[in-house]
C-alpha cells in the first residue's frame, strides 16, 4: 500500500531507525518513545488491524512475537520484563493502520494501562 506509512518504511521509501529485517518482518525504533525501549515490530504484509488477521497469517503473527522477544533479549531488558502490545482501533489508541507490536521496556510499567 503506497499510502501506508509503515509499508513505506518496510520498503525503505521513508527513513526509520531499523534494527531488524527478515523476509517476514521489520523492526524499527518508535519516533515518539514512551519508554527507554520502544521498538515497533511490523509484518511486511499490509494488515490493517488485528481484526484482519487471517488463518494464513498465524505463523507470521507468531514470528512478530518471536522477533520482539529476541530484540528484548538483545537490548538486555528481558529479565526485568517488557511488554508486547498491539493497539486495535480508536479506544485503544491505534493511529497507524498497519498492524505493529509495540515492544516497551527499560522501566517499570503500570497495570492496568491508561
Ligand atoms: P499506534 O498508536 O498503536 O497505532 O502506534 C503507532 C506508533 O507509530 C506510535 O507510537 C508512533 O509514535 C509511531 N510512529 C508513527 N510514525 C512513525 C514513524 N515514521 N517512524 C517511527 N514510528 C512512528
Ligand atoms: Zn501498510
Amino acid at each position: 500500500m503506497t499510502d501506508c506509512i509503515f509499508c513505506r518504511i518496510a520498503t525503505r521509501k521513508i527513513p526509520a531507525k531499523i534494527i531488524h529485517e527478515d523476509d517476514l518482518a521489520i523492526a524499527f525504533e518508535d519516533i515518539n518513545p514512551q519508554a527507554p525501549t520502544h521498538t515497533l515490530i511490523i509484518p511486511r504484509k499490509h494488515i490493517s488491524t488485528a481484526l484482519e488477521i487471517a488463518q494464513e497469517d498465524h505463523v507470521l503473527i507468531g514470528h512478530l512475537f518471536q522477533v520482539g522477544a529476541k530484540i528484548a533479549q538483545n537490548k538486555g531488558i528481558s529479565e526485568k520484563g517488557f511488554r508486547l502490545v498491539m493497539n486495535t482501533n480508536a479506544d485503544a489508541g491505534q493511529t497507524v493502520f498497519h498492524i505493529h507490536l509495540h515492544l516497551l521496556g527499560g522501566r517499570a510499567m503500570h497495570w492496568p494501562p491508561g
